[in-house]
């Protein structure tokens, strides 16, 4: 049976905007020592927008715009949505569209073959960087995630983008640090940006540059480490990680897989939230003893 302290408990998280599936994590959350934040739509708005455009190898930036958005047509990321936002123009199907979890997009425009994406996936290609490197250090540093376009495997343009931080992030972080909490961030995105916004926002540990797999595996370690995990994300990328950690949560309009993973959802769009939740959590687990 469901202590009553628990059930209160439960009523209590509606009350602040805090939707418990599994009345266990409530208790579980009070033990937590670590917070894992994903970084893009948790900490940030999740509603990046393309800040710079730099073009090689004599393309034009309309063709650089072009090609970028007819291979983002297909995707569903949210940098996706940054790059069609530079294209007012009418947009060819793309072929052989491909998704590279945490890496990009690939496929073909009248047989010219495209590739959209961080570096790793330029590596991978074999499509040399060299020339854009000065302006990837310079955007990464300020916290702008970068992405590269090859046309026929030949480096094309690098388009800068930044999301910028929730209004309250800083300030609910900072809220989480004076209680004792070791606060992580987890991304996909590039080491140098995912360190800028840490360093913004007031995070201790970065871990970055991770394909979405092994975002689950950096959780494990933690673990073996002695912590005890909570997990918090919107993105479809982040359910392994939320199924990984001791406690998952969800934050608002993230996608329906996260919200489905997670044990508690979070109503409200803010850090300020998973501070609520876990103050609850511990005032519940108070009233049981
Ligand atoms: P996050 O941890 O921020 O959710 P992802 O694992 O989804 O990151 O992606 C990691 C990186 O892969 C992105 O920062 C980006 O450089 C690249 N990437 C992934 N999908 C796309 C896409 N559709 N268009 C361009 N770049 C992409
Ligand atoms: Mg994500």
């Amino acid at each position: 049976a469901t202590p009553m302290s628990i059930i209160a408990g439960v009523g209590r998280a509606a009350e602040l905007g805090v939707l418990v599936r599994d009345a266990d994590a409530l208790q579980k959350a009070a033990s937590a020592d670590t917070l894992v934040f994903d970084k893009t739509g948790t900490l940030t708005k999740g509603e990046p927008k393309v800040t710079a455009l730099y073009t090689y190898n004599e393309t034009t930036q309309q063709s650089a715009v072009r090609f970028a958005a007819v291979l983002e047509q297909g995707a569903n990321h949210p940098l996706a949505k940054a790059i069609l936002a530079l294209n007012n123009e009418h947009l060819d199907a793309v072929a052989e569209f491909k998704t590279l979890k945490g890496l990009g997009v690939t496929g073909r425009l009248n047989g010219k073959k495209l590739a959209l994406g961080n570096r790793t996936l330029m590596t991978q290609l074999g499509v040399a960087t060299a020339q854009a490197e000065s302006q990837f250090q310079q955007e990464s540093e300020k916290g702008a995630t970068v992405v590269f376009l090859a046309v026929e495997n030949q480096l094309a343009a690098i388009f800068a983008i930044r999301d910028p931080l929730r209004d309250d992030s800083q300030a609910a972080l900072q809220r989480l640090r004076v209680q004792g909490y070791h606060l992580v961030m987890l991304t996909g995105d590039q080491e140098k940006t995912a360190q800028a916004i840490a360093d913004e926002v007031g995070i201790d540990h970065v871990i970055a540059g991770i394909l979405p797999d092994a975002k689950a595996q950096a959780i494990q370690q933690l673990q073996q480490q002695g912590r005890r995990v909570v997990m918090v994300g919107d993105g479809i990328n982040d359910a392994p990680a939320l199924a990984q950690a001791d406690v998952s949560m969800a934050i608002g309009s993230g996608s329906d897989i996260a919200i489905e993973t997670a044990e508690l959802t979070l109503m409200h769009h803010s850090i300020h939230a998973v501070a609520d939740a876990l103050s609850l959590s511990k005032a519940t687990l108070r009233n049981m003893k």
